[in-house]
Order: C-alpha cells, then structure tokens, then sequence
C-alpha cells in the first residue's frame, strides 16, 4: 500500500492541525532578525541582528512559550498575518505553501534531519548578530539574496 501523502502536500495552510502548522517551521530564524522601516516610505529593511532571545548556533528561541511577554512585538505567525508580512523570506515554509511552491530539500520534513538547514546555509545560524552585541543597527542591513543571487 503505498504511503499516506504528507499533510504540507494535501492540505492548505487553513486545513492544518495547530501541530501540523507549528511543524512546517524550518527552523531557519530568519523572521527573529530585526526589520527598519523608513518612515517617509514604508519601505522595510532586514538587517541581521537578531531578537535577543535568539539562540544563533540552534537558530531557536530560547524561551518560545513566553516569548509574546518576553518581547511584546514577538510575530506569531497566522494566515492572516502571512498575506500581510512582505518582509518573510522567499524560503519560509509558510510562505511557499500558501503560494502553492513545494518545500526545499533542506527542509526537515523532507531530509529527516533538523541539521539540513544548517548545513545548507539556509538558517541565520553564524549570520546572525545578537542585538545585545551591537550598537548600531544600520550597519547591519542586508538582502535575503546574497551577491551571487542565491538565497542566503
Ligand atoms: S521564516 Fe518562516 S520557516 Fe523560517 S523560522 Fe520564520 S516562520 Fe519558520
Ligand atoms: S521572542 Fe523568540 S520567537 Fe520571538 S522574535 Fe525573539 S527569538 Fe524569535
């Protein structure tokens, strides 16, 4: 009999379990970095300073149950607010499910391992900068893309 098909490849984001949900997270880090708006246009801006809370080697939150009263601005990730952050990296789980893309190899689900996304560049893992170790945050913007094209 052959295999049950995965849940991220039959069901939209709307028809996930709360568990189903929470597990389609690489892990990557990526959205605990800080973002600059310019407030004459909106624009927004990552840099590579992270939450304080980030753990930069596991790529984790340090306190995830209670990071909202940790840090009040902390995301927590809905369908709602997915279709309105622009800033969420191209390789977010979430965002290529709800645009219909497949996940990347390097994504646990796929490999079996939770190490695939380090070890394939693709985690914030030795990029990330605490923001308890610097002092000024406009030194620190980049793109998702590096300077090759390829996703960081
Ligand atoms: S960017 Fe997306 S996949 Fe990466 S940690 Fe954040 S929510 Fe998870
Ligand atoms: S509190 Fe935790 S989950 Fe929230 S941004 Fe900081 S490190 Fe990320």
């Amino acid at each position: 009999m052959a295999d049950k098909e995965p849940f991220w490849e039959t069901k939209s984001l709307n028809e996930m379990s709360k568990l189903e949900w929470e597990s389609l997270c690489d892990g990557c880090g990526k959205c605990c970095l800080h973002k600059l708006e310019d407030i004459d246009t909106g624009e927004i801006s990552v840099s590579n300073v992270s939450c304080a809370y980030l753990d930069e080697k596991t790529c984790k939150c340090k306190d995830y149950i209670n990071r909202q009263d940790n840090v009040p601005d902390c995301i927590e990730l809905d369908l709602k607010k997915l279709k309105k952050l622009e800033w969420l990296p191209p390789t977010c789980a979430y965002r290529l499910i709800d645009e219909g893309k497949k996940l990347y190899d390097w994504h646990y689900l796929i490999s079996g391992s939770s190490k695939s996304i380090h070890e394939h560049g693709m985690s914030v893992r030795d990029y990330a900068v605490n923001e308890n170790k610097i002092s000024d945050i406009e030194e620190y913007i980049l793109e998702w893309f590096n300077k090759n094209g390829s996703l960081f």
